[in-house]
């Protein structure tokens, strides 16, 4: 067997790691954990240390961790077809189960899937879906699309434009010319502290229009937006965010992508996060939850009116030129039909709701009024806290401090993984869906046990 010094070796010469400062990870100054198995909450590393995950990998593994199930699912499928292209009318069983399956689990007005691998390359899909529909309606100027910053919508050409976190924009030149960005709904970060919510409301609503005014609505196709905004920050929408910015996309003919990436299949307590929010989406993304990671997969869901619009563009026009190789690649649709059967048959969406509601309040009580905790938020199973210097005055610590990234670092000691959230001093948390109150419990004491080991020199 290979040891774990010969690994980290290897690693170190020879893998870039994605999200990583490749200098440091060569000369040996950053984390290398080397994971080894997982079951249920838990991951362990070759060292044989057990951690709990609170945050579901990427927030993705929803099932939990060693699910049989599901590895039996693809392991039947590589061994029955380990692959056949989705090209030209060619399905597989588990790929039209798997659209089926999706189909009844989206808003009614929705029932077509298209197949894609990862969270970016649906949402580029997505964009094309858009550029080709703007152009069959005979308006190919349509071509803009508006995000939120702190959206994040992934990290390719496009969807980096989308994204709307700087770090994934500096140094490449992003974003491109066609995506534009409107106000983040932060309501803890809100322009003037004596706004209540519905003014804050009113206020994203009236940048959005100022943008749409700018910029021209017959230059826009359509808006993107997470149900309530993950890698930025884990922030859950002002009360009535989405019925104001549905009315102003209404109103100039302005498509509705919502990106459920990690909100869809029960993350928020429902089955979609569109639901939650009353949002009725044009477009909607999904990837993670759809096979809890066991293997790859993504998807754009259409409306059916939009679909009547490809129909109509690809009778006069010929097939929509645009496809993977790996498009509803049938490992990846075995697991997808796998998972979602679990996921109903233990009732996870029910478990985040009641265990959801059971941590947001857990957290509130452990960690509201800590003198470093200037906001507890989140919705269903995902939450997050964000660290200040001093709440009272608004005064945030110096990012060069890594107030955060300490934080979660003896949160690690502690054996809970949770996530420095890219911008801001934001500890994320968004555990599978299958986390007990007692797991619950000792993500909470392990947060605030780590807070005060960091903060009680301060
Ligand atoms: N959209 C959202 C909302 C996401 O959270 C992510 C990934 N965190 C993506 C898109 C991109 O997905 P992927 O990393 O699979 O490309």
């Amino acid at each position: 067997m290979l040891t774990n010094d010969q690994l980290s070796q290897w690693d170190r010469e020879n893998f870039l790691h994605p999200s990583t400062a490749f200098g440091q990870h060569a000369r040996g100054e950053s984390a290398n954990r080397i994971v080894k198995t997982g079951s249920g909450v838990f991951i362990e590393d070759r060292d044989g240390n057990r951690f709990l995950d609170a945050f579901a990998g990427l927030y993705c593994v929803n099932v939990g961790y060693g699910r049989t199930e599901i590895a039996e699912a693809i392991s039947r499928q590589a061994h029955e077809l380990s692959y056949y292209h989705a090209y030209v009318g060619h399905g597989t069983e588990a790929s039209i189960t798997l659209a089926k399956m999706v189909a009844d689990r989206a808003p009614a007005h929705m029932n077509k899937v298209y197949f894609g691998l990862g969270g970016s390359d649906a949402n580029e899909t997505n964009v094309k879906l858009v550029w080709y529909i703007q152009n069959v309606l005979g308006r190919p100027e349509k071509r803009k699309i508006i995000s939120r910053w702190r959206g994040y919508h992934g990290s390719g050409l496009i969807t980096g434009s989308l994204t709307g976190l700087t770090p994934f924009h500096n140094k490449f030149g992003l974003p491109l010319s066609e995506v534009v960005h409107t106000e983040a709904p932060y309501y803890f970060r809100r322009p003037r502290k004596d706004m209540s919510e519905a003014e804050f409301t009113a206020h994203c609503a009236a940048e959005l229009e100022a943008l749409i005014e700018r910029e021209g609505a017959d230059t826009i196709g359509a808006f993107i937006g997470e149900p309530i905004l993950g890698t930025g920050g884990i922030v859950p929408p002002p009360a009535g965010y989405w019925d104001a910015i549905q009315a102003i996309l209404k109103k100039h003919d302005i498509l509705l992508i919502a990106d459920e990436v990690v909100t869809g299949f029960g993350r928020l307590g429902t089955m979609m996060g569109s639901t939650h929010y009353g949002i009725t989406p044009d477009i909607i993304t999904i990837a993670k939850g759809l096979t809890s990671a066991y293997a790859p997969l993504s998807g754009s869901i259409v409306s059916d009116d939009l679909f009547k619009v490809l129909e109509e563009g690809t009778d006069k026009f010929g097939p929509f030129g645009h496809g993977w190789t790996y498009s509803a690649h049938p490992i990846g649709a075995a697991a997808g039909v796998a998972n979602l059967k679990l996921v109903d048959d233990l009732g996870l969406v029910q478990n985040a709701r009641d265990t959801g509601a059971y941590f947001q309040q857990a957290l509130k009580t452990a960690l509201g009024s800590h003198r470093f905790v200037g906001d507890v938020r989140g919705e269903g199973l995902m939450a997050a806290i964000e660290l200040q210097r001093d709440p009272a005055t608004g005064a945030d610590f110096d990012a060069a401090d890594k107030v955060t990234a300490q934080v979660v670092g003896e949160m690690a000691k502690r054996h809970v993984i949770a996530r420095a959230m890219p911008q801001g001093e934001i500890i994320g948390f968004a555990p599978p869906l299958c986390i007990t109150p007692a797991e619950i419990d000792q993500v909470v004491d392990a947060t605030v046990d780590a807070l005060n080991a960091v903060t009680g020199a301060l």
